[in-house]
């Protein structure tokens, strides 16, 4: 199984509608890739002598054990951002 380990950044902030602090932009970054191998049920194209990763054709639940995809989150960060949108344009 091929594993993409993912870091999850999220900036969060209050504004007028939530005055609670709520995220609103997510970010993931791709961290590592670990490959699982070649594919175990390769795909002959109809009429052709080429083949294909299953992963190519088949719905995910119907690839092989190494094509399939899993997602992994190594951390979770938070950046507060400031409240007011004056705040935001003296900053810029
Ligand atoms: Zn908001
Ligand atoms: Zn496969």
């Amino acid at each position: 199984m091929t594993v993409y380990v993912v870091d999850v950044h999220q900036l969060v902030h209050t504004c007028p509608a939530d005055r609670r602090p709520h995220p609103f932009a997510t970010y993931r970054t791709v961290v590592e890739v670990i490959p699982a191998g070649p594919c175990l049920t390769p795909i002959t194209l109809p009429g052709t002598d080429t083949t294909v990763d299953c992963k190519a054709r088949r719905h995910h639940h119907e690839q092989c054990d190494n094509c399939r995809i899993t997602v992994q989150v190594r951390t979770v960060t938070t950046t507060r951002r400031g409240a007011s949108r004056a705040t935001a344009r003296r900053a810029a």
